[in-house]
Formats: structure tokens, sequence, C-alpha cells
């Protein structure tokens, strides 16, 4: 999440391990509205398996510092619509 201004490191980590086992957040754009969603794997995307499991629940604070995630939204408008384009693949 290069150009953005995250609220913390895991957070911005988080983002980078989209489609990867286990726990990521992912920005998602549905018509105007931007948010973030965590989403969880049993395996990675790419992986060969019998069943992949996963969930995807929107949130508003950041799970590991607590802050409110609507400022950084507003505040990378842009940058985040773009990274939600590009992963819109990996989205339930
Ligand atoms: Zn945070």
């Amino acid at each position: 999440m290069k150009n953005i201004n995250s609220c913390c490191d895991t957070f911005l980590w988080k983002v980078s391990e989209i489609g990867k086992k286990g726990l990521s957040i992912i920005p998602i754009k549905e018509s105007d509205i931007l948010y973030f969603a965590l989403q969880g794997r049993s395996h990675d995307v790419s992986e060969v398996a019998d069943k992949h499991s996963m969930f995807q629940q929107a949130i508003r604070f950041c799970p590991w510092c607590g802050k409110d995630l609507q400022n950084l939204i507003t505040e990378n408008k842009i940058e985040l619509a773009k990274l939600a384009e590009l992963n819109k693949k990996y989205a339930l």
C-alpha cells in the first residue's frame, strides 16, 4: 500500500497479504462507497486444494490499533479506489 498513510504497521502489512493464507485487509469499492474488509483464507489463492474456505467482514475500525478507518479512507480515496479495483478478484 505505497503512498498511503496507514494507521499502523500491522494494518499496512495485512493489506499486502491480500489473497494469502490467514488474515488480510482488503479495500472494497461498491459504486461510490469505499470501505475495508477483514478477510480470512484457509489457503493461498494460488494453492491447489480440495476445499478453500474464506470469510469476509466489513470493518469500521482497525482491528490492531483501534483507529477509525474512515479518516484513512477520506485521506487516501484515490489510491484506495485504485487498490480496490486491482484486488477486485479477491473480494467476496
Ligand atoms: Zn491500525
